[in-house]
């Protein structure tokens, strides 16, 4: 399957649960820029260093940072048959320079209210190991405070603490909303919405493939 997808939303509107669902059903990689950077961090690298205190308050990294990172991943074998990027892009800059490097097949934007978005993140666990995601409302792991996946300890991210949540917020609603618009005049936009705490994510999932298909991205 070829496809190269990005998706869009507010912080803790389920881009990270549908990219890594839609990853094994498309068969395709994910990127996740906070993935990458939370591990960076983790191995203590040069570029962990630099990066570290945006992530801890909640600001983006610098543009010039994030798009020579995501130039280096979009390059490597695997993408050559697709991918899903996940928190890329997250400002005009980066869409315009992620323009010149490929062409996006379509976009899926997460529309779901903030009330909705706050409730979720301080629910939210992340394996500390693996990056899987998990929550406590929904989608809890079948032991407490491991992964399903690897074993792995769950920890609460410390951006998901309520004071950061707010600061994000504030840097979507500025920085990364206005790429809806960008997206829509350039590419198709499959936009699915959530409105309740508890709506199972295998819905949002499937209502993302059936935008697809009507896209005939897949059959
Ligand atoms: P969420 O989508 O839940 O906000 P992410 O894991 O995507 O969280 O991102 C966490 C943090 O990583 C962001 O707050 C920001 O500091 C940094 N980051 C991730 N992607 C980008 C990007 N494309 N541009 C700038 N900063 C980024
Ligand atoms: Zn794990």
């Amino acid at each position: 399957m070829k496809m190269k997808l990005i998706i869009l939303g507010a912080p803790g509107s389920g881009k990270g649960t549908q990219t890594s669902r839609l990853k094994s059903m498309l068969n395709i990689p994910a990127i996740s820029t906070g993935d990458i950077f939370r591990n960076e961090i983790k191995e203590g690298t040069e570029l962990g260093k630099r990066i570290k205190k945006y992530l801890d308050s909640g600001q983006l990294v610098p543009d010039e940072i994030v798009i020579e990172v995501i130039k280096g991943r979009i390059n490597q074998p695997d993408c050559k048959n697709g991918f899903i990027l996940d928190g890329f892009p997250r400002t005009l800059e980066q869409a315009r320079a992620l323009d010149e490097i490929v062409k996006i097949d379509a976009c899926i934007n997460l529309a779901v209210p903030k009330e909705i978005i706050v409730k979720r993140l301080s629910a939210r666990r992340t394996c500390r190991n693996c990056g899987e995601v998990y929550n406590l409302l929904v989608l809890r792991p079948k032991v407490d405070n491991i992964c399903d996946k690897c074993g792995g300890p769950l920890y609460q991210r410390d951006d998901d603490k309520e004071e950061v949540i707010e600061e994000r917020f504030r840097v979507y609603e500025k920085q990364t909303a206005p790429l809806l618009e960008y997206y829509r005049q350039r590419v198709p936009v499959i936009t699915v919405s959530c409105n309740s705490v508890d709506a199972p994510p295998e819905l949002i999932t499937n209502r993302i493939i059936d935008g697809l298909k009507k896209l005939k991205l897949i059959s």
